[in-house]
């Protein structure tokens, strides 16, 4: 398979850290066919960080042949007692190495060190350490026929899976996928995201520390057309999980139906409604929707950025939620009291920034924010839009950056009605001290999460997914089981004949 590349030196905010750029499959690092590479860039200046291999068609025919070998051989026959600790092992390494892993995230994708020490690592650790727990809790069931019959179901591997995942949390996202499809017994071939490739580089060089055997999982970076294609047409991949745009979820279920059928599951955008009514607790309201929607400098699928605010309190919400946003103090990966970072890179930046224009043509107010924070380095004000109407671009769209709309409702039938009018469905939330209304309104939004008095928040063990065009299946949880599991039944006839 040719010989292990050597790994490069990064400089993370002047702590060196060490990533290999090869290719990850059969457990080893190894170059491309033909050697090919990208760069990937540091959003804070947009300067190069490192060159990584990339990924051609034939060698996703080579991580599929290791996956199968290792679905075939010594993955496949690890005890689920096995799979379970060597996923313990992982999430310890991950604790272990959280700084340097932090570190290098952080400067992929530009959120700050601290965040992705205090959020990104531990997430990622505690997904492999909750599935490494159901490794050994897949139980089938028995049948109950008639008593010349024995029936069961076995809960079993699909086999070979492709994840393609996106660069907002790009850890995170890899471990929604492979925690629960190694605890069901699977194994994987894993395209990270072309703006972030470093980071899942690292996790490869843990995985083959925690000793899974060689080709479990398989590690490639490259681009979404033709790397990302090659995974989801491919013959032998049986299923694909995807996260990322609606746009790529539909070319993904159409290279699925277009080649062998594989099964998938998608994560896609949203554009995500955040209730405020007048008899909320104001403070909890502000504190939880200033996060929702700035976190990650905007770049979170779930983010409330359709700040819907009813009348009685409208004025005063928009005067403290502004003010809030003032003052959040931008800058790079390393700084202490750095609030908000760059966006991951300009392809993002542009399309932001483009879509703050198109509201502003439109006749939205820019009550705050509204442009290019800095001249170097892809950083955008946080920005809010009052006086906007329901068939605005900024309110249909989503933008996945720090760019909120405000909109004013009177009736709580108005504002379920237009809170759904729209095609996605990923989440939302709702603030009154009214339980009723609260459980009312809960049960009425079209979405697969819905928060009260909180905006974002849950973990591990919840169900994260959406509705209508926002995807198909739940990850997390016991549910994202189901996505990687064959049910088969065996009927036997147990009679005297
Ligand atoms: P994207 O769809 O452009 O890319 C996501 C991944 O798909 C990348 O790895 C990319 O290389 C790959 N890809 C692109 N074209 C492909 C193709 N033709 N075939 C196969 N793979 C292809 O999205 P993005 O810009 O990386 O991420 C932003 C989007 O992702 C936003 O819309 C956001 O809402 C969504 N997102 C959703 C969730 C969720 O959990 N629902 C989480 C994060 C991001």
């Amino acid at each position: 398979m040719g010989d292990e590349v050597k790994e490069i030196e990064l400089d993370c905010g002047g702590t060196k850290v060490k990533v290999n750029p090869g290719l990850f499959i059969n457990g080893k690092f190894i170059a491309s066919e033909g050697g090919k590479k990208f760069a990937t860039i540091d959003p804070s200046n947009g300067k190069v960080i490192a060159e990584v291999y990339e990924a051609s068609a034939s060698d996703i025919d080579k991580a599929v042949d290791a996956a199968e070998a290792a679905f075939r051989g010594k993955w496949g026959s690890t005890s689920a007692n096995n799979r379970g600790r060597l996923l313990q092992a992982l999430s310890a390494l991950l604790m272990k190495n959280r700084d340097e892993i932090a570190r290098i995230e952080a400067l992929d994708n530009g959120k700050t060190f601290a965040m992705a020490s205090r959020v990104d690592i531990p997430g990622t650790a505690d997904c492999f350490n909750y599935y490494g727990g159901w490794a050994t809790k897949r139980h089938g069931k028995t049948l109950d026929l008639d008593k010349n019959t024995f029936a069961y179901t076995r809960h079993e591997p699909i086999g070979v899976c492709g994840c393609i995942i996106p660069w907002n949390f790009p850890l995170l996202m890899a471990a929604w996928k492979l925690g629960p499809l190694l605890a069901c017994g699977n194994t994987a071939v894993l395209k990270s995201s072309e703006k972030t490739p470093l980071s899942a580089l690292y996790l490869a060089k843990l995985i083959r520390e925690a000793g899974f055997p060689p080709g479990t999982v398989n590690i490639v970076s490259g681009y979404g057309p033709t790397t990302g294609e090659a995974i989801s047409s491919h013959m032998r991949i049986r299923k694909v999980a995807f996260t990322g745009s609606a746009r790529t979820g539909r070319l993904i279920m159409k290279s699925a139906a277009n080649s062998n059928l594989k099964k998938i599951s998608l994560e896609l955008g949203g554009k995500s409604p955040n209730i405020i009514f007048d008899d909320c607790n104001l403070g909890q309201a502000l504190a939880y929707s200033i996060p929702g929607l700035l976190f990650n400098a905007g770049q979170v699928c779930a983010a409330g950025t359709r700040l819907f605010v009813q009348e009685g309190i409208y004025d005063k919400f928009v005067a403290a939620f502004t003010k809030s946003m003032k003052s959040m103090k931008l800058g790079n990966q390393w700084g202490r009291s750095t609030m908000q970072g760059p966006q991951v890179d300009k392809i993002q930046f542009d399309n932001i920034l483009a879509l703050i224009e198109s509201g502003k043509k439109a006749g939205a107010t820019v009550a705050v924010g509204g442009k290019r924070h800095g001249d170097q380095g892809y950083y955008i004000e946080p920005t809010l839009f009052t006086d906007v109407t329901d068939d605005m671009e900024i309110v249909k769209k989503e933008i996945f950056g720090p760019v909120g709309v405000v909109l004013k409702f009177k009736t709580e039938e108005e504002v379920i009605r237009r809170a759904n009018d729209t095609e996605y469905g990923l989440a939302a939330a709702v603030f009154t001290t009214d339980v009723g209304k609260a459980i009312r309104v809960s049960n009425a939004l079209e979405a697969g999460t819905v928060w009260v008095n909180q905006y974002a928040g849950g973990g591990i063990q919840c169900a994260f997914g959406g509705y209508k065009q926002s995807g198909i299946g739940r990850e997390c949880g016991e549910y994202a089981l189901e996505l990687y599991t064959e049910v088969k039944q065996v009927i036997m006839n147990i009679s005297k004949m």
